[in-house]
C-alpha cells in the first residue's frame, strides 16, 4: 500500500514513533528512523523492520537544530531522491506548575515540540512542493485541546502544533499535500512510565474506555492519514484517546 513511498518518522527510537516506524515499514515504505540519543534503540527499530522484510535507515538529528534538520533532510534526499511522508512525533515534557515552570524548562519543550515540526517541514514542503504530493503528520495531544493544570509548556506547544498544521494544510493543498495531526489522549510508553500510580489512576477515570492507549493504536491512525484513502482529509485533528475529547 506504501511501497515505494519515502517516509520520515521523528522520534522513532521508541513508544509512539517506533510504532509508527514498523507501522508505514509494514505497508511498504522506507523508512527513516530519526532519533536523538538512542541510538542503540534507533538501530533496533532499523533491525526490526529489516528483519520483517521491509527497509530503514537511522538518522541522529535533534530537530530543535534548525541547521541539522536542514542536513537531515538533505541527507534523504541524497539518498532516495523524494520525501513521501512526514510524521513529527519527537517529543518530551518537562512538567510542572506555571508559578514554578523555569523559563529553560518552557522553552525546551516548545524548541523540541513545536520548534522541531517547524523545522522538519520547512525543508521537506520544498521538495514535497516539487513532487505536487506528500503527507504530513503531526503528533499532537489531547492536552493540546483540553489543557492541563502542571503542563504548561507541553499543552502550549501541542495547541501550537495544532495551529501549524492547520496553517500548513491551507497553504499547501492546492499542491496535492495533505497536512493532519493526531491527537493521543494517554499512550503506554516512556512518556507516561514515569507517572505515579496515582496519576495513572487518576487519568483512568477520565478515559472513557477506561484505560490507556497503546502505541500500535496511533501509529494504525498515522498508518490511515499517510494512505490513499485519506487523500481527501487535510487540516483535521484525530483523536486516539479512548474518548476523553468528544
Ligand atoms: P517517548 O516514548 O518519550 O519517545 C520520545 C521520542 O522522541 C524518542 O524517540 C526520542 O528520541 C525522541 N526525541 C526526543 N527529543 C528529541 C529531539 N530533540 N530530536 C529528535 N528526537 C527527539 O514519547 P512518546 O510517548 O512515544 O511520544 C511521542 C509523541 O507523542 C510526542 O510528541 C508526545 O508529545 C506525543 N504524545 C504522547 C502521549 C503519550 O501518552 N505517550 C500522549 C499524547 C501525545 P531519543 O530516544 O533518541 O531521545
Amino acid at each position: 500500500m506504501l511501497e515505494g513511498k519515502i517516509a520520515v518518522v521523528t522520534g522513532a527510537s521508541r513508544g509512539i514513533g517506533k510504532a509508527v516506524a514498523l507501522k508505514l515499514a509494514s505497508m511498504g515504505a522506507t523508512v527513516v528512523v530519526n532519533y536523538n540519543g538512542s541510538k542503540e534503540k534507533a538501530e533496533e527499530v532499523k533491525q526490526e523492520i529489516e528483519a520483517g522484510g521491509g527497509t530503514a535507515s537511522i538518522c541522529q538529528c535533534n530537530v530543535s537544530d534548525h541547521e541539522a534538520c536542514k542536513s537531515m533532510i538533505q541527507d534523504v534526499m541524497d539518498a532516495y531522491g523524494r520525501i513521501d511522508i512526514l510524521v513529527n512525533n519527537a517529543g518530551i515534557t518537562r512538567d510542572g506548575l506555571l508559578m514554578k515552570m523555569s523559563e529553560e524548562d518552557f522553552d525546551r519543550v516548545i524548541d523540541i515540540n513545536l520548534k522541531g515540526a517547524f523545522n522538519t517541514t520547512r525543508f521537506v514542503v520544498r521538495q514535497m512542493l516539487r513532487q505536487k504530493s506528500g503527507r504530513i503528520i503531526n503528533m499532537a495531544s489531547v492536552v493540546g485541546v483540553t489543557g492541563n493544570a502542571g503542563q504548561v509548556n507541553y499543552a502550549a506547544s501541542k495547541a501550537g502544533i495544532i495551529g501549524l498544521t492547520k496553517a500548513t494544510a491551507r497553504e499547501v493543498a492546492s499542491r496535492g499535500i495533505t497536512v493532519n495531526a493526531i491527537a493521543p489522549g494517554f499512550i503506554e510508553t516512556d512518556m507516561t512510565d514515569v507517572l505515579s500510580d496515582k496519576v495513572k489512576e487518576a487519568s483512568v477515570s477520565q478515559i472513557p474506555l477506561g484505560r490507556f492507549g497503546k502505541p500500535e493504536q496511533v501509529a494504525a491512525a498515522a498508518a490511515f492519514l499517510a494512505s490513499e484513502d485519506a487523500g481527501y482529509i487535510t487540516g483535521q485533528v484525530l483523536h486516539v484517546d479512548g474518548g476523553m475529547v468528544m
